[in-house]
């Protein structure tokens, strides 16, 4: 009798059974499957704490889908790849393509130790590099037209779920489940595919609708919170795109999934753009080096209560609101006057949504060197966004029990009241009338250099 055709399927940002094409590519090329993650050495010493642990109990549940069979082994990916390929007379390697700097570098290293990786899928409804203007066929650089490109393109429906298939037993050496625990006091959302599917299905009974109105008010349960179980592919974007219909809620819901793929769509055409300025020129400007003012910043102790409640939300649940993501960077930039890799770096460290792509330019869009970029000279007031997007408070107070008395008159602006540090909340680091000017003046500066000439 011939021995069973084994497959491995190497799970990477694709922690899901559901709509995984990448599995049922391995389900249908052999008996037997391998379903392997591999501890990546480098990236566990880069990730946060917050993110590891939570990758930690997403491994869990992965594994709890496959009956307990995924293969964790913590190595050399041409090691143990090449280990399981020769013990199990394994025929083909199953993977979602991957397309950022790293992933893309790891993946081409392995085949070069002669491994060939079959790609089926990828973390995205329309994968990095398809999307191109029909008239010249380069990639867009500004979001409007790519999203109206990317409609065009289209995306397939969700891929089946598989109904049977058979895993290969793992020997006790390939359990090494990390221990990855959550720092103490820190509250982050369930990590997992049934718990991604739960908060979405909860999310579209209960906010879809009104995700027009809602998603910019920091202290509502507006938003679907999907960064995460994107990000590990605990959900894929198809299967949130499959149930939209086309009401003005449903329709800004497309386009905040879309501005996800188109910044994987940019950074796939620019991949040196997570750590360099998109427009180059910016990169001239003077900044100003980091010292207390970015401590205070990290700490959430600017003395600006809609900044600090924000602040405090990253370190306490590894997550921020949109809203105020945009405001502390523009603190950061426009009043503190630092790099945006700074709050790039903080945020990868904080964030369990870290996402490479969007996260990089998300802070370059706000930083005003970024494609499709907000204007430098928007400089965010942070204490006209607290009043318009948290008119009563209810985020503050939540974040920050030192300005809890306070009622929503007075909270925004707790050094016109009597009592408003009568808690030991922070003064004011800076007066943000005074950076704005500042930051207006030092972008002149960069303006009144003339553009390099093409080709220079
Ligand atoms: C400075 C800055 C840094 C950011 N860093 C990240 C990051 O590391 N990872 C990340 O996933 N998002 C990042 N974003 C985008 C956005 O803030 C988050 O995707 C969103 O807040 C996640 O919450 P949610 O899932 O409830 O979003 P929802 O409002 O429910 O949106 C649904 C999904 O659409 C996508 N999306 C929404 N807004 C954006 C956006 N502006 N850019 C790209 N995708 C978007 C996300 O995948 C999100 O999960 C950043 C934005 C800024 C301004």
């Amino acid at each position: 009798m011939s021995s069973p055709k084994t497959s491995i399927i190497w799970f990477r940002r694709d922690l899901r059974i559901n709509d995984h094409p990448a599995l049922l590519a391995a389900i249908e090329s052999s008996d037997q499957i391998i379903p392997l993650f591999i501890l990546d050495k480098q990236q566990i010493e880069e990730a946060g704490s917050k993110l590891l642990a939570y990758m930690g109990q997403s491994l869990r549940a992965l594994d709890e889908s496959l009956g307990n069979k995924l293969h964790i082994i913590e190595g050399d990916q041409v090691e143990v790849l090449s280990t399981l390929i020769k013990k199990y007379g394994v025929e083909q390697v199953h993977i979602s393509a991957e397309y950022e700097r790293y992933g893309a570098a790891r993946d081409a290293r392995v085949e070069a130790a002669g491994i060939t990786l079959v790609r089926t899928g990828s973390p995205y409804a329309v994968a990095p590099g398809r999307v191109l203007k029909p008239s010249d066929a380069t990639p867009y650089k500004v979001y409007t037209p790519f999203y109206k490109a990317w409609c065009t393109h289209g995306w397939r429906a969700p891929a089946v779920t598989p109904k049977k298939f058979t895993c290969v037993e793992p020997t006790p050496e390939y359990r090494a489940f990390p221990d990855f625990p959550m720092p103490e006091g820190v509250n982050v959302i369930q990590a997992g595919e049934a718990a991604a599917l739960k908060r979405f299905k909860e999310f579209s009974n209960k906010a879809l609708d009104s995700y027009d109105e809602n998603r910019n008010f920091a202290g509502i349960d507006g938003t679907s919170k999907m960064g995460s179980y994107l990000k590990f592919g605990e959900i894929h974007p198809r299967t949130l795109l499959a149930g939209l219909g086309e009401s003005k809620a449903h329709d800004t819901f497309r386009k905040e999934i879309a501005w996800r793929e188109f910044y994987a769509d940019v950074l796939f055409n620019n991949p040196m753009t997570d750590v360099e300025y998109y427009a180059p020129k910016f990169a001239q400007m003077r900044y100003d080096k980091p010292g207390t003012q970015f401590k205070a910043w990290c700490e959430g102790k600017t003395g600006y209560p809609f900044v600090d409640a924000a602040m405090r939300q990253l370190v306490h649940e590894g997550w921020m609101h949109n809203r105020t993501r945009m405001v502390v960077a523009s603190f950061l930039v426009k009043d503190l006057h630092l790099e945006w890799q700074l709050g790039e770096r903080f945020f990868a460290e904080h964030l369990v949504d870290y996402d490479v792509a969007s996260n990089a330019h998300g802070w370059q869009w706000t930083a005003g060197c970024g494609t499709d970029a907000s204007p430098y000279y928007r400089v965010f007031n942070p204490i006209e966004q607290g009043r318009r997007f948290d008119e009563n408070g209810d985020y503050i107070r939540k974040y920050v029990p030192e300005l809890a008395h306070l009622s929503a008159a007075e909270i925004h602006e707790p050094w016109l009241f009597l009592d408003g540090y009568s808690k030991n909340y922070p003064e004011r680091i800076v007066d943000h009338a005074i950076e704005r000017h500042e930051a207006l003046a030092r972008l002149q500066e960069i303006k009144a250099d003339k553009p390099p000439m093409p080709g220079a």
